[in-house]
């Protein structure tokens, strides 16, 4: 099936996505010096409070986690919008020093530490409260086989203890819940990674490995994570820890963050996307979205037709066979052809699970994700990963933003016809 466009920009450029330098920071509130110097001790959980002296609370003792695990494991009253929960318990680890690393999108980045403590930054839209370990441990050993939780992911952060505190947040839980009925999942940090570590976490019961690539080349890498935002992590290091991942843990059982609309054209990320399955691995797809005092925090989220082109294209390689070879691109890296007849395509979009947040599998399907985050890449309003089936109005919505839907209800047309119908 061919995609017509309009000509109007429809994508996220690279000359446009360039983060902010960071500022320094002063020195009374580097590596968690306020939180120290507070030395508030830590009593259960605690919800993230600009306006209260953060405790200081320190991994393996606590972990962090995303409001919708939270509110999934009980300990957080709220709702979510069109979501009854999450089937993923993600614990992040946590440190009053945070984490070393500077990314440019990422709302735990170092430059933070002169505005907001540790513990109490927004990431990936949302707050993360900090929960004591066993507690949180306690509630899943409880639940049984009646937990709503389909995996366990650790979540690394970049600093000194980050290794050794994954292993004991992994045999903490490996003590008290069998890793075949959840399993577990590592979202690593490979700059401070020997493939050691990753042997480690292989023979302790970790079911999956994954790399937070997150840019989806080498140059992008550098100006968000790397030399460009003072941040210490390197294309070479995250692909030698990757390629070590794939060695210990086998065919599908390793995989890479991918942000889209960081400045890459689709061209680059699908070819990303096409080497991991070549690899034997899987890609896990975020949609770029302006976190709240990162250093991209002034740039437009991916637009929609860019993400739902690529989300579809990457459905398609990951989980169709279909290769990226198979596809036509335009003269700016765009995807113009899927590769698909057109009756199939039609078929998988109607389906909506290429829609859906894409992340470590779950119990329900191998291409449906436990890792719904949320509203993680999006507002509620405006959907990007879909932590949820889409129904018939979403699909159609959807269809909209993939810009075909005019050549289905109406039959072939003009670009003029395309231009007009999106209103
Ligand atoms: S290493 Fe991870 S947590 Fe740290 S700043 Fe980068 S993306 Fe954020």
């Amino acid at each position: 099936m061919s995609c017509r466009r309009p000509e109007v920009p429809d994508r996220n450029a690279h000359g446009l996505m360039q983060p902010r330098i960071p500022i320094a920071t002063p020195k009374a509130a580097r590596n968690g010096a306020r939180v120290k110097a507070n030395a508030v001790a830590p009593e259960g959980v605690y919800l993230p409070n600009n306006n209260v002296f953060t405790p200081a609370m320190r991994s393996p003792g606590y972990v962090q986690m995303s409001t919708a695990a939270a509110i999934t494991l009980g300990i957080m009253k709220g709702m979510m919008h069109r979501c009854e929960c999450t089937r993923c318990l993600n614990l992040l680890l946590t440190y009053p020093e945070g984490c070393r690393a500077n990314c440019a999108y990422c709302g735990l980045a170092r430059h933070r530490e002169a505005e907001r403590d540790y513990a109490d930054r927004n990431f990936i839209r949302v707050d993360w409260p900090a929960v004591p370990l066993a507690q949180a441990i306690d509630i899943v050993a409880r639940d049984g086989a009646k937990s709503p939780f389909h995996r366990m992911c650790i979540s690394m952060i970049t600093h000194p203890k980050s290794d050794a505190d994954t292993v004991t947040v992994l045999r903490a839980w490996t003590d008290r819940i069998d890793p075949k009925t959840i399993p577990v999942s590592i979202l690593s940090n490979p700059t401070t990674m020997e493939r050691e570590d990753v042997e480690r976490l292989h023979g302790l019961g970790a079911d999956i490995f994954t790399v937070a690539l997150d840019a989806a080349t080498p140059e992008l890498f550098d100006r968000t994570r790397g030399k460009g935002v003072q941040s210490p992590h390197s294309w070479k290091k995250y692909w030698d820890i990757l390629m070590d991942a794939r060695e210990v843990f086998g065919p599908r059982k390793f995989g890479a963050h991918i942000i889209v609309g960081m400045g890459e054209t689709e061209h680059d990320v699908l070819s990303l996307v096409q080497r991991l399955v070549d690899l034997g691995g899987h890609s896990h797809l975020f949609c770029f979205f302006p976190e709240k005092g990162s250093l991209m925090d002034h740039l437009p989220a991916t637009p929609r037709d860019q993400w739902r082109r690529v989300q579809l294209a990457r459905y398609l390689i990951d989980y169709r066979g279909v290769r990226v070879e198979h596809m036509k691109f335009d003269g700016e890296g765009r995807v113009a052809d899927y590769g698909l007849a057109s009756a199939e395509l039609e078929e998988i979009i109607d389906a909506g699970t290429a829609f859906r947040t894409s992340g470590c599998p779950g119990k329900f399907a191998d291409d449906v994700s436990a890792c719904d985050r949320p509203y993680g890449d999006s507002p509620p309003s405006d959907i990007a990963s879909f932590p949820f089936a889409p129904n018939r109005g979403d699909i159609r919505k959807i269809r909209k933003q993939l810009r075909i839907v005019e050549e289905r209800q109406r039959g072939p047309g003009t670009d003029t016809d395309v231009v007009e119908q999106r209103g």
